[in-house]
């Protein structure tokens, strides 16, 4: 994105919070103040999340509107080929164009919830993210920076890292501006794999954004690195085992494995960027950061930070 590269060019590390499409339509009002409440943590971007088989796929587009014209945030909005038409795919990128926004997450897709494997099936316009990133390049020049999904450890489908590192070059090759990873959680891993990356020739002026899961409960920790195939580093779970039933330690105990974990990669050089799945909660992303001294301690701080309107008229 603009801010990023412009962060960069000052030698600055950033970071940016993923928030998914809430249920109902108080859960939208209550990620509003929450969206709200975190811009003030300074974020370069925030992202959201594109539903299953676009399912409440309007709703995608109705809050990148809100986040990027009404907030003010710089917004990605995610963007699938799964039973898209190329009619949707113009809706799609033409809402977020009028609202100003200039990022988008181009991506394959999950399958729909109720299939276990993607299929393009009929009028569905692309077949890899790929195509869908050609397309919107074809229409749009260089209008919209575009990201793209990395796999360092592999993904269901192909669960060879290697495999996938030709693909996510043909995607760069394609128009992909930078790369947000599947979440991981051991940073020699994903050092060694962005190193790969360098030398399969994606460049360095294509940033490689880990994406970092923070630790709510012990459960859903588990849950989800299972989910994603990614591996937890032993001493992660020497560590979180003993108070996986209190909550609060969990979380406590998570914020330094995260911080440690955060700044061994923007140590390493690999990286200057951390993305946060913040799974729409604000407490577990705050504490990681604040760990890292990375939020700005007050507005004034970070020239960045745009007063949302009604601040604005508070004075
Ligand atoms: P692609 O890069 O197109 O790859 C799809 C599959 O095809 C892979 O198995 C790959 O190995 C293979 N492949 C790619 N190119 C070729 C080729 N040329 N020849 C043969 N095989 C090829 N899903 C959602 O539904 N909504 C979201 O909002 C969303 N956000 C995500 C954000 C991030 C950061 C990540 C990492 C994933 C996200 N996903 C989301 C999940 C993603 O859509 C799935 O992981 C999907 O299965 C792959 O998407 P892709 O864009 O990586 O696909």
């Amino acid at each position: 994105t603009k801010k990023l590269a412009a962060a960069h060019a000052e030698n600055r590390p950033t970071y940016s919070f993923e928030y998914f499409p809430p249920k109902t339509a108080q859960g939208v009002q209550n990620l509003y103040d929450r969206m709200d409440r975190m811009h003030g943590f300074g974020p370069a971007f925030i992202d959201i999340t594109w539903g299953a088989g676009g399912r409440m796929s309007n709703l995608t587009c109705e809050m990148v509107k809100v986040a990027q014209s009404a907030y003010g945030l710089e917004t990605c909005m995610h963007l699938t080929c799964t039973d898209m038409a190329v009619s949707k795919i113009d809706e799609a990128l033409e809402e977020a164009y009028k609202a100003g926004c200039t990022n988008i997450l181009a991506l394959r897709g999950d399958p729909p919830r109720e299939k276990e494997k993607w299929e393009q099936g009929d009028g569905v316009a692309f077949r890899y993210a790929r195509d869908l990133i050609k397309y919107i390049k074809k229409k749009y020049g260089d209008h919209f920076d575009i990201g793209i999904a990395g796999y360092p450890e592999g993904c269901d489908e192909e669960t060879d890292a290697d495999a996938h590192i030709p693909y996510l070059k043909e995607k760069v090759d394609a128009g992909g501006t930078f790369i947000v990873t599947q979440m991981c959680y051991d940073a020699d891993i994903f050092i060694a794999w962005v190193k790969q990356c360098r030398e399969a020739g994606i460049p360095e002026s294509v940033p490689i954004i880990p994406g970092i899961m923070p630790i709510q409960t012990y459960d859903s920790f588990l849950r989800r690195a299972n989910w994603t195939q990614c591996k937890i580093p032993s001493d992660w779970l020497e560590k979180l085992e003993p108070v996986r039933n209190d909550d609060a330690r969990v979380r406590d105990v998570g914020k330094d494995l995260i911080a440690d974990f955060g700044r061994k990669l923007l140590d390493s050089g690999t990286t200057m960027h951390l993305h946060f799945y913040t799974m729409n909660l604000a407490a577990s992303t705050q504490m990681v950061l604040e760990e890292l001294e990375m939020t700005p301690a007050t507005d004034s701080h970070n020239p960045d930070l745009k007063p949302l309107p009604w601040r604005q008229s508070l004075g």
